[in-house]
């Protein structure tokens, strides 16, 4: 365990709900304690009301928050004395419980209060921090996993036996602590879910949490229980995009809707899924309990889905019997897979929460690992695994509260994505909820901020090298191709076909033309496995049905090219692919227009640049974003009945009307 903290830092984050702020991104940023959204921290501050009275406030992380990106607008500030008042009632319900914490906030914006919220109110400390810590989860979760914690620990924390997080923990960790606590306990010991530390200053808390973490890392090193064998080949190179592709396409009809589904292919990984004894230590359940609505309890060993749904219908029977209100399951389909073959698979309705899934388990290998060397990994019974993921304020987490995205969980690959046309495609996709690859040669393309839906593919498109590594990029990491955007194109020419250059000529055919062929060709069984049917739209341009003099290359290169995009429609109908072209015209915000290709074509008209710009029908300017808007449009629903069709986007075109 390393303590993050430094003064200098510390000193950037003055008052008690900053220095709040501070140890909590510390806690945030070490992925061995919390991860996307777990574990939760508060502090109690005692603030002058607007009528001038006195009362003590809790600060309490709000509900899903993550605690590496949160600042003071993050915390719920809810008044101690109710909470301490609620914590005595004999009985709670959650619907109760939320309507309180919600009521009794001074800061109407503040965000929905941690779900642990009374528990950290009844510590009668200044500064509480509470994490799902691996090393002990590690501890925690084998057999004899309280006998480990009291010889880690000794009389410095509580220990509190396996209680549902809510009213129940909040009150049967107030009553053990109470009966338990003596002045030299700095931590309460949650078997199989977590722990926590708690301190007069928000460093104080910090310290001792990163010593309690650190105690049980010692101990599993002690016990032989820390390294772990990594004796796996590193499978990243090599992938089988069909088998992948396949299997993404039979968890989202499992699932009822396209899921991203990305594969992890490291030796980390490849060891985990090759262990002998995979098959019993991945199916006991998760290593605390709110992994649960990001993993599901298990994870799915190899690719039978149809079973994996079975069980995961019966496991829902068998527990929703006994539920107190009535349930509507989850959708059946995994959240993670084990492979021998495709290593750990990740799968969420968004690449953001298959990534999400993937991090969760990346974790779970470890503490399973690290358990089962300690004598056997042990987790929480299916019941308590199923409580906790039809919880409703758990499963309110995942609820933005607005509809999916028209893509959710679909995946698209655009080329000529580093600038006009091709770029503002990539955004539209992205708007619409899209993962997307974007190819192209402009080493730009790799330069854009991280992101979880995005990944650039530097590469030019008239190597098969390049195409075959964005479709294996397309496939790795969201788990096929569902839409194709044929961007990328160049227009090299300007000069007559008496002054033609046969290598200009030439090269205008290898990129708008050949590469075109060469990928759709590739991806066309990527795009038969496309959970709604595969769509293509391709770019050509007004110059197909009227051209210009001068642009015979071009022009000759894009009639060409929707001559093959018509092909391809008629062909892969069957398949339930669509494939259409659009025709812009005068967009003057891409790559291909320079301010020398824009004066050379004004002058073959007689124009000015100005008025060259505007040489449409209705008058008017069109934008890159224009023909994305209309590109992604057509892989939507509203063109869902149609394909093969040519659409100009250029403002009216006396030649082409
Ligand atoms: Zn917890």
């Amino acid at each position: 365990m390393q303590n993050l903290w430094t003064d200098k830092e510390a000193a950037l984050f003055p008052g008690d709900l900053a220095q709040r702020v501070y140890t909590s991104r510390l806690v945030g940023r070490d992925k061995t304690l919390v991860l996307h959204g777990g574990g939760n921290t508060s502090v109690k501050i005692r603030e002058r009301s607007i009528l001038g009275d006195e009362e003590d406030v809790l600060y309490v992380k709000g509900s899903g928050r993550d605690l590496e990106a949160i600042d003071e607008a993050g915390f719920s500030p809810v008044r101690l004395d109710h909470l301490l008042r609620l914590a005595v009632l004999p009985t709670l319900s959650d619907p109760e419980m939320l309507n309180e914490m919600v009521t009794h906030m001074t800061r109407a914006s503040a965000p929905v209060p941690s779900v642990e919220t009374i528990l950290h109110a009844v510590l009668p400390h200044k500064y509480v921090d509470h994490t799902h810590a691996d090393a002990l989860l590690a501890v925690t979760n084998t057999r004899d996993g309280d006998r480990r914690i009291a010889e880690i620990y000794g009389r410095d924390v509580v220990v509190i036996p396996y209680v549902m997080p809510g009213f129940e923990l909040a009150k049967s960790c107030a009553e053990l602590f109470r009966k338990q606590a003596h002045a030299g306990t700095i931590g309460i010991v949650l078997l199989k879910h977590g722990i926590f530390s708690f301190g007069a200053t928000a460093r104080e808390s910090y310290d001792r949490m990163i010593d309690l973490v650190g105690r049980a890392e010692r101990y599993l090193e002690s016990q032989g229980a820390w390294a772990l064998r990594c004796d796996g080949d590193d499978e990243r190179g090599s992938l089988s995009r069909s088998a992948i592709a396949s299997l993404r396409q039979h968890v989202s009809e499992t699932a009822g809707n396209p899921m991203v589904m990305r594969s992890v292919r490291d030796s980390h990984a490849m060891s985990f899924v090759r262990r002998k004894d995979v098959g019993v230590v991945s199916q006991l359940g998760p290593a605390t309990p709110d992994h649960v609505i990001r993993t599901k309890r298990v994870p799915m060993l190899g690719r039978d889905t149809v079973g994996y749904a079975a069980s995961y219908r019966k496991y829902f029977a068998d527990h929703a019997a006994g539920a107190a209100r009535n349930l509507a399951t989850l959708d059946p389909a995994p959240r993670i897979i084990l492979d021998a073959e495709l290593g750990m698979c990740a799968i969420g309705r968004t690449a953001k929460d298959a990534g999400i899934a993937a991090d969760i388990y990346e974790h779970t290998m470890d503490i399973i690992g690290r358990a089962t060397l300690l004598g056997g990994y042990d987790a929480l019974p299916a019941s308590d695994i199923f409580a906790m993921e039809y919880w409703d304020l758990e499963q309110a987490k995942l609820r933005s509260g607005a509809k999916p995205a028209m893509f959710a969980g679909e995946v698209t690959v655009v080329t000529g994505a580093a600038s006009g046309i091709g770029r503002a495609c990539v955004e539209a996709m992205l708007a619409r909820g899209a993962a997307v690859v974007g190819v192209d040669v402009n080493p730009q393309i790799e330069s854009v901020p991280e992101r979880a839906d995005f990944l650039g593919v530097r590469g030019d498109l008239t190597s098969p090298e390049t195409i075959g590594r964005a479709l294996d990029e397309a496939t790795r990491a969201y788990g096929g191709v569902d839409m194709l955007i044929v961007n990328a194109g160049i227009f090299s020419d300007g000069a007559r076909i008496a002054d033609l250059d046969g290598a200009a000529w030439r090269r205008t055919m290898d990129v708008n033309l050949d590469a075109s062929m060469m990928l759709l060709r590739e991806s066309h069984p990527l795009l038969t496995m496309a959970p709604r049917g595969g769509r293509v739209v391709v770019i050509g341009s007004k110059n197909v049905p009227a051209p210009g003099p001068g642009a015979a290359a071009y022009s000759a290169s894009k009639a060409a090219l929707t001559q093959l995009a018509r092909v391809a429609a008629l062909e892969w109908g069957v398949d339930n692919i669509r494939v259409n072209i659009l025709h812009p015209n005068a967009v003057f915000d891409t790559a291909v227009w320079t301010e020398e290709v824009l004066k050379a074509r004004a002058s073959q008209y007689g124009q000015t640049v100005e008025e060259y710009r505007k040489s449409n029908v209705l008058r008017t300017e069109v934008s890159s974003r224009d023909v994305a808007e209309l590109a992604a449009e057509m892989c939507g629903p509203l063109f869902s009945k149609t394909t093969g069709a040519q659409l100009p986007v250029d403002g009216g075109n006396m030649r082409v009307i």
